[in-house]
C-alpha cells in the first residue's frame, strides 16, 4: 500500500538537477573550482582525514593503514571526478560512483551522519581554499554555492544507495532471524541450559585433576560460548543481556580461569575463592540466559505472558497499518488507553500475585468487550490500550462507557477465594489523518489524564491538543 520511492525515478531527479546546476553555475567559477581541486586535492584529502580523526565516532571507522591509504587515494579521485563532469558520459559515471559509495558506506555500516560531517568538512575546506584565491565577490558567491549545491546532491545519491543497500540487508537479517526463531526456541534454550552446565561440570573437574598451570577449559570455546557469540546476535537481535553475558564470559576467560591455573595445587584456599567466583558468574549467565530466551518466547507467541493479550511491541506495526487504511479508505479508528485506579495500593494490600490476578481479569473484560477484529494491548505494567478499527467517536465512547462499567460491576477475584472492587479511568482519542502513531497515543494518554484529575472510574476523550509538538 505504501507507495514506494522508485529509485530510478528519484536518481533521473538528481541528475536533471546536477545537469541544471551547471548549466546555470557561470563557467569561470566552475573553471576556478575544478582547477582549485585538482591542485589542491592532495591537501583537501589530508585536511579531511585530520579532521575526520579528531572525531571519536568516525575514528572507530578511519583508525587503520589501509584505510587511511585507500581513503586518502579514494577521496582524490571522487573530487577529481565530482568537479571535472563536463558531458552527460561524465555525469552518469559520476553518479555511479556515488551509489558505489554509498553501497560501500552501508557495507561496512558507516553511520550517515558521520558522512554528513565529512561532507560538511569538505565544504568548509574548499570554502576556505577559494576565499584566498583570486575569484571576486561575486564569482567567489557563485564558486561556494557550486560546491555546496555539488557536494549536497552527491551526498544525496550515496544517502540513497546507502538506504536501499541498508533495507536490503536489514530484509537479509529479517529472514535469516526468522529462520533461526524458527527453529524450536524451547529446545534451543534446553540445549544452551545444558551447554552451560557442561562447560561448568569440566571446568570443575579440570580444577580437581588440573596440574599448576595447566589450561583451563574457556568458556567462551564451549558450545554454549560459540553459541553466545555466533548465533545468539541474529536470534535474540543484540539485547543489553547480551552484552552482559559476553562481559561475563570474557572476565571468567581473561581474569577469573588465569588466576585459577596459576593457584592450582598452591593455595587451595585462593582456589576455593576463584570457584566461589567463576560460580556467582556462572548464576549471572544462566539468569541472563534465562530472561533473554523468555522474552523471546513470549515474543514469538505475540503475546504477553501474564494477560495473554498482545505484547506492545505489536503497536507501532498495528497502528501503522491502521493509520495507512484510516488514510487510503478513509476508514477511522478510535484508540483507548485504560489505567487501573489506585493499583499501587491493591498490590501493597493484598499481594502483587493477587494485582497478577486483577490484572489477567481486566484484560479478560477487555477481550470480552471487543469486536474480533480489534486489538487489545497490554501497554504497561497495568496499563492497556484498545484498538477500536473502522469507529466512530460517539461509537468509541460508548465502547469506553461500556468497558468501565463492566469493570466497576464485576466482582474480582483475589487468592484464597477473596473479592474485589477495582475501577479503571480510559482516555479515548480518534485516529486524526496525522500520520504520527506516537501523537495518537499520547492524545489517548491526556485524556486518560484528565480523567484521573477528573477523580478516576470515568472515561474522557481528547480535546484535540497535544503536549507533544507535531
Ligand atoms: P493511579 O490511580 O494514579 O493510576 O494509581 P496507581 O497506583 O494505579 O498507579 P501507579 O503508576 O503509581 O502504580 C502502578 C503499580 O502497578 C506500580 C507497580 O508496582 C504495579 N505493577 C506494574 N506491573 C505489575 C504487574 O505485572 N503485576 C503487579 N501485580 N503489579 C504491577
Ligand atoms: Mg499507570
Ligand atoms: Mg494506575
Amino acid at each position: 500500500m505504501k507507495r514506494k520511492i522508485n529509485s530510478a525515478e528519484a536518481s533521473e531527479t538528481v541528475q536533471a538537477d546536477w545537469i541544471s546546476l551547471f548549466d546555470q553555475t557561470p563557467p569561470a567559477a566552475r573553471a576556478a573550482v575544478r582547477d582549485l581541486i585538482e591542485k589542491q586535492r592532495h591537501v583537501l584529502a589530508d585536511a579531511f582525514y585530520e579532521r575526520m580523526m579528531q572525531d571519536t565516532e568516525a575514528r572507530s571507522f578511519l583508525d587503520n593503514g589501509i584505510v587511511h591509504d585507500r581513503l586518502h587515494a579514494s577521496m582524490q579521485r571522487w573530487l577529481s571526478t565530482l568537479f571535472s563532469c563536463e558531458t552527460q558520459e561524465q555525469f552518469v559515471t559520476a553518479m555511479a560512483m556515488q551509489r558505489h559509495v554509498g553501497e560501500v558506506h552501508s557495507r561496512v555500516d558507516v553511520p550517515v551522519n558521520i558522512v554528513a560531517r565529512g561532507a560538511r568538512t569538505l565544504k568548509n575546506q574548499i570554502g576556505l581554499h577559494l576565499a584566498h584565491g583570486t575569484l571576486d565577490r561575486n564569482g567567489l558567491v557563485e564558486a561556494v554555492m557550486y560546491v555546496d549545491s555539488l557536494i549536497d546532491l552527491a551526498f544525496e545519491v550515496m544517502s540513497s544507495a546507502f538506504v536501499a543497500s541498508h533495507e536490503r540487508t536489514a530484509r537479509i537479517d529479517e529472514a535469516y532471524r526468522s529462520f533461526s526463531s524458527g527453529q524450536n526456541m524451547s529446545l534451543e534454550r534446553e540445549r544452551q541450559r545444558s551447554a552451560l552446565l557442561d562447560w561448568e561440570n569440566r571446568y570443575l573437574q579440570a580444577v580437581m585433576t588440573a596440574l599448576p598451570g595447566d589450561d583451563l577449559p574457556r568458556i567462551n570455546g564451549s558450545s554454549f560460548g560459540l553459541w553466545m557469540q555466533h548465533k545468539a546476535p541474529a536470534v535474540f537481535r543484540g539485547p543489553s543481556e547480551l552484552h552482559a553475558v559476553r562481559a561475563l564470559m570474557r572476565s571468567i576467560d581473561d581474569t577469573l580461569l588465569p588466576l585459577c591455573a596459576q593457584q592450582l595445587g598452591n593455595n587451595p584456599g585462593e582456589v576455593r575463592h576463584l570457584l566461589k567466583q567463576v560460580q556467582s558468574k556462572v548464576s549471572e549467565l544462566k539468569f541472563l540466559t534465562e530472561s533473554m530466551f523468555e522474552r523471546l518466547i513470549d515474543l514469538e507467541s505475540g503475546k504477553d505472558a501474564l494477560t495473554q493479550l498482545l505484547n506492545r511491541r505489536f503497536l507501532p506495526a498495528i497502528l501503522a497499518r491502521e493509520s495507512e487504511i484510516a488514510r487510503t479508505e478513509g476508514k477511522p479508528f478510535a484508540l483507548l488507553l485504560i489505567d487501573v485506579d489506585h493499583f499501587k495500593h491493591i498490590n501493597d494490600e493484598y499481594g502483587h500475585q493477587a494485582g497478577d490476578r486483577v490484572l489477567q481479569q481486566v484484560a479478560m473484560i477487555l477481550q470480552n468487550s471487543v469486536r474480533a477484529g480489534d486489538f487489545v494491548f497490554r501497554y504497561g505494567g497495568e496499563e492497556f490500550l484498545v484498538v477500536l478499527v473502522e469507529m466512530s467517536h460517539a461509537h468509541a465512547m460508548r465502547v469506553a462507557e461500556k468497558i468501565r462499567t463492566r469493570i466497576a460491576d464485576e466482582r474480582l477475584l483475589i487468592s484464597n477465594g477473596g473479592q474485589l472492587d477495582i475501577t479503571v479511568s480510559i482516555g479515548v482519542a480518534m485516529h486524526d489523518g496525522h500520520p504520527d502513531y506516537q501523537r495518537l497515543v499520547n492524545r489517548a494518554d491526556n485524556a486518560m489524564y484528565r480523567a484521573k484529575q477528573g477523580g478516576r472510574n470515568r472515561c474522557e476523550h481528547d480535546l484535540g491538543f497535544c503536549t507533544v509538538p507535531a
